[in-house]
């Protein structure tokens, strides 16, 4: 059975690996999974292939005896809120997150506002396989009606924060995506001052690539320091990812970003739980122990994140990309909520952002790669355990080995056919080590299994 779903939902070029006919199928299947009953909420961003997925996908839903709600362009934590705010018992979003502008993606979401978990998406996949999707009898095809989410999204922000007393300036850059139509008014809203960059809703994304990483914020990081501003707020294409530019231009890396606003959003919980996943930084650890809670380190993935706050709870979640989960407020990744949190904290301690970011000890991190072909990733995996016995490990994902002063993890990709090499350390040249260690470790073992 073909694989469909990847890491987040279904995804691919458009009108080559993604078509209107799978995507009028991906609602005919939803539907048919739902039993031909219930209400789907329909969001979608900016791409120029959006709309017309959108048109397939609610001729699908109500092929199948579903209802649509139709939201129109939606950043993903928006859809997630809309999903529980109008009692929904599913949801999909069309984006492609952070990939080029010729992508498009598919994501299903539960009735609690949280991705399908993966049982769900392969019974979706079975469906499809088997063509066993049913179309409902023209007395009961679905209806398809309008609704506006963004209004009562803003509006239950705002009633749950005390607009700020400080007025600080903030330079917004959306990368001419989803989080345009959110971020920088709900910014002004709360009492920011906002200087709007790549804020013009366009699908071309002509103002950086849509991945929020330090390379592609240069124009951003010198913006905030031409415009004198407090910070900068970095979204990817759905705005379910933040990352910050301190006031120096300095660019925060997802990891700190999560564990300062884990540090002032969780300080005045009693044991707090920090569920993260094993490619986090060990900053995460720094900020547990100062709030005398605990780690929690699952599987990579947002669904992993999300499966262990549902069995075991935890008080925030993340990524070290830049995903903020906050549970009381969505189960996902919410880049708003996240640049609205980073901005309290500032205002809240009356700090500059780069001395925020110095009350946590810095870390270097190496991140690389090797190519292992996927049958072979097995082998490769139990070789290098045994390489490492004498080392603490966690194999919770691949292998994390733990030094006194660093770790290293090797972990294979669940979509390429690469392992991983991530290294980290309070100093430099010991992360350098440590990945070419583990560089080293795999290839010999890659080579060994060949
Ligand atoms: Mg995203």
């Amino acid at each position: 059975m073909p694989k469909l779903f990847g890491t987040f939902g279904v995804r691919g070029v458009v009108n080559r690996e993604l078509t209107p006919k799978l995507a009028f199928d991906l609602g005919l299947a939803l539907a048919t999974h739902l039993k031909g009953e219930g209400k789907v909420a329909v969001g979608y961003d900016n791409r120029t292939s959006s709309e017309m997925f959108e048109q397939a996908i609610v001729a699908g839903i109500t092929a199948g005896g579903c209802d649509a709600l139709r939201l129109g362009l939606t950043p993903t934590p928006v859809l997630s809120f809309a999903i529980r705010h109008f009692s929904c018992d599913a949801g999909i979003i069309i984006t492609a997150s952070h990939n080029p502008p010729e992508y498009n993606g598919i994501k299903f979401w539960d009735a609690e506002g949280a991705g399908f978990e993966r049982t769900r998406e392969r019974e979706i996949e079975q469906i499809i396989a088997k063509k066993a999707w049913k179309r409902a009898p023209w007395q009961e095809i679905g209806s398809a009606r309008e609704a506006g989410a963004l209004e009562p999204y803003v509006g239950a922000i705002l009633t749950r924060l005390p607009k700020f007393k400080r007025k600080l300036k903030v330079v917004v850059d959306c990368a001419n995506a989803a989080g345009s139509v959110v971020t920088p008014r709900l910014l002004r809203e709360l009492g920011c001052e906002v200087i709007s960059m790549n804020c013009q809703l366009d699908g071309t994304f002509p103002g950086r690539p849509l991945e929020p990483i330090p390379e592609n914020l240069a124009e951003l990081a010198k913006t905030v320091v031409g415009c004198k501003a407090d910070l900068g707020i970095a979204q990817d294409g759905d705005a379910d990812r933040t990352l910050v530019v301190d006031e120096r231009g300095k660019v925060l890396t997802g990891d700190r970003v999560f564990a300062l606003a884990a540090l002032y959003y969780l300080r005045e919980r009693k044991h707090p739980r920090i569920v993260t996943t094993v490619a986090t930084s060990a900053v995460l650890d720094d900020v547990a122990s100062k709030l005398g809670g605990e780690v929690v380190r699952t599987r990579v993935g947002e669904p992993e994140i999300i499966g262990e706050f549902r069995t075991r709870g935890g008080d925030i979640g993340g990524e070290e990309n830049g995903g903020v989960i906050f549970p009381d407020w969505l189960l996902c990744r919410e880049g708003v909520m996240t640049a609205v949190k980073f901005i309290e904290l500032l205002e809240r301690e009356g700090m500059s952002a780069s001395k925020v970011d110095a009350s946590l000890p810095s870390y270097s991190q190496v991140k690389l790669r090797a190519k292992c072909p996927d049958k072979l990733k097995p082998k490769v995996l139990k070789a290098l355990a045994k390489r490492f016995a004498r080392h603490k490990l966690d194999r919770t994902d691949g292998l994390r080995v733990i030094f006194d002063d660093g770790w290293l993890l090797l972990r294979p990709s669940g979509t390429e056919p690469i392992f991983r090499c991530f290294a980290e350390a309070r100093d430099g040249k010991r992360a350098e080590d440590l990945a070419k260690l583990g560089m080293r470790e795999l290839k010999t073992c890659i080579k060994a299994a060949e």
